[in-house]
């Protein structure tokens, strides 16, 4: 077997080992100050020392190895992914980033390769924001956009931001010195599975990103009149679920005809949402992103042009939110 062969084998068992490393029996599920949590910080950090690495957890439990580099006042390179999950979102999502990166230092440290700057290998403790449903606090810790209202967000046990750092053996109040320097940074390059059908389609190895997606989201709300299934004539109705049903046919239609534009609607709420009544109000999200913000901006004006137009044909009443 080839050298990258056994490193790619090696990387494969990494990840099956984080992959035990669950809360839930059924699926694989970690969530950020969970005892798997610090187990997986424990198996990393171990993989990172066995690399030749030093290791340290920060004070967001983010965990970190560093191959150091033998000139004075170097830059680093960062890798590195997450190590938390989405229930059942898989044994490679985050984590290849992770162990790929350490195997990758271990290679070079055994051909006792070094560098003009250190190569930082970092699991971050929090991308999904499955616990606490805000998202990136192990990354927005490094950046310095920690923020004090999230003290008393709770988890679905009840139990606050601060209550479970605290358990885990962290302080609320002490998560500002993870915060790094932007000014000795060479570069961050992250390895991640990709979280769509087009590279297995195209038979493809791997692909590199050259933007992210910015997006756009909005809450909308039609009101129309509410009225019994039975005695209201079709002729007379303010029907807000069928005016919402031909504006998401309008904005997939829209989307559809652009490129480099992709416009969704995932969430409806209907009210009062009963067989026998006309629908009175309905709420729905857009969700509207593309890597050229002129491009997602053109879309989105046609996509508003329209609704407008449906719900003044309709009779119902618009108002959009952008959240
Ligand atoms: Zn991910």
């Amino acid at each position: 077997m080839s050298e990258f062969a056994e490193l790619a084998t090696q990387v494969m068992a990494r990840c099956e080992m984080l992959g035990t490393l669950s809360q839930n029996p059924n699926c694989l599920d970690r969530r950020y100050l969970s005892e798997q949590h610090r187990l997986a910080n424990q198996l990393a950090s171990g993989w990172m020392i066995e690399a030749g690495m030093t290791t340290w957890q920060d004070a967001v439990g983010n965990i970190w190895g560093r191959y150091t580099s033998t000139v004075p006042n170097a830059p680093r390179l960062i890798l590195g992914s997450h190590l938390d999950t989405v229930p059942n979102g898989g044994k490679y999502d985050g984590m290849l980033g992770v162990v790929a990166a350490i195997s990758m230092v271990a290679m070079f440290d055994g051909l006792q390769r070094k560098f003009p700057f250190h190569i930082d290998i970092v699991g971050f403790c929090d991308e999904e924001g499955t616990r606490f449903g805000t998202t990136l606090l192990g990354s927005r810790a490094l950046t310095g956009n920690w923020q004090e209202s999230w003290r008393h967000l709770k988890d679905e046990n009840g139990i606050s931001l601060a209550e479970a750092m605290e358990q885990f053996g962290l302080h609320f109040d002490e998560v500002s010195s993870a915060s790094i320097s932007r000014t000795d940074i060479l570069g961050y390059l992250e390895l991640h599975i990709e979280q769509g059908p087009v590279l297995e389609q195209e038979n493809l190895p791997v692909g590199v990103v050259s933007a992210i997606a910015g997006a756009k989201r909005f809450n909308i709300t039609i009101e129309g009149m509410a009225g019994h299934a039975g005695t209201v004539p079709m002729s007379m109705r303010y029907d807000a679920l069928a005016a919402s049903a031909e504006m998401i046919l309008a904005v997939e239609r829209i989307s559809q005809q652009r490129t480099g534009v992709v416009a969704t609607v995932g969430k409806i709420d209907n009210m009062p949402n009963g067989v026998n009544v006309i629908s009175g109000r309905t709420r729905f999200s857009l969700d509207v992103r593309s890597e050229d913000d002129t491009l997602r901006d053109e879309a989105l004006a046609e996509i508003m042009q329209h609704l407008g137009e449906i719900g003044a044909k309709r009779n119902v009443k618009l108002s959009v939110e952008h959240i």
